[in-house]
């Protein structure tokens, strides 16, 4: 055997080994949990189409039978089973939910992300989130963005301190919806940055990671208001405007479309 078939054969070898070792702790990963989320370490390299991607926004997972059509209480309700439905479908055309960091850098061109990304967030902590939305997001290994107004939390039918540790420690995404949900632009810039600053912080303690995205309370929101988010540590703020965002959209006022029982998503979704 010549010196260089030699090596040739070593190579050979540990790259057998390394493929080896993978697989094992592939099958080890895949036994540890039955249920892998999507990370952003773990999502494929495929650039989305013309960088459009949707973000959606929930707020109760409830029957809407009892409200009026039309309403804000109908708007804001989805039932258990139409949220189900929604989340088989965006399963069934293929989308893969991130987060708003996520979003952030495919926007910047920093990562390519999924082929079909999307953004799922709920607002206002309601605590049909924890006991019906996110069983049915973990059974689909869809991740989503929860804002919470740190005010609430503990509160009668609202988040409690520990559901919220446990979405979190579970991949979901806590980030803020303000201490009191205040009308930003509607308060004086002290009391705007104690919302922005004091929920931060909150949520920061409870799960122990940075709290970077905000969902403005009502869509209230100015450039006094985007410019106190950016200066208090948030990268995105969201509002709600039914309408898929694009690269041209600001990141503190990003686009988001409310999903409820009336909702056709063929045609509201790219
Ligand atoms: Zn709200």
């Amino acid at each position: 055997m010549t010196l260089s078939s030699k090596f040739l054969v070593l190579g050979l070898l540990s790259l057998a080994a390394i493929v080896l070792s993978a697989s094992t702790a592939k099958i080890r990963a895949s036994l540890i949990s039955s249920a892998p989320i999507a990370s952003a370490s773990t999502l494929p390299n495929t650039p989305p189409k013309n960088k459009k991607i949707p973000i959606i926004v929930y707020h109760h997972v409830r029957s809407p039978k009892l409200f009026g059509r039309n309403t804000w209480s109908w708007i804001l309700s989805v039932s258990p089973d139409v949220f189900e439905k929604q989340l088989q479908w965006m399963d069934d055309h293929h989308y893969t939910t991130i987060d708003l960091s996520t979003y952030v850098q495919i926007m910047k061109g920093e990562r390519a992300g999924p082929e079909k990304p999307i953004v799922i967030t709920f607002d206002d902590n309601n605590e049909s989130q924890y006991t019906d939305a996110m069983p049915k997001l973990l059974n689909h290994h869809m991740t989503a963005v929860f804002y919470i107004i740190t005010h609430r939390i503990d509160q009668k039918t609202f988040l409690t301190k520990d559901q919220i540790k446990d979405m979190s420690a579970k991949g979901m995404d806590i980030e803020s919806h303000t201490a009191t949900h205040a009308m930003l632009s509607m308060i004086g810039t002290t009391l705007m940055d104690k919302e922005l600053k004091e929920s931060k912080k909150t949520l920061e303690e409870i799960t122990g990671k940075p709290v970077l995205h905000i969902a403005y309370p009502l869509t209230a929101q100015n450039a006094t208001v985007r410019q106190h988010a950016r200066d208090a540590g948030y990268i995105t703020g969201t509002i709600m405007d039914p309408r898929t965002a694009t690269e041209k959209d600001d990141f503190l006022k990003l686009p988001r479309i409310t999903l409820n029982d009336g909702s056709k998503l063929e045609k509201l979704l790219p």
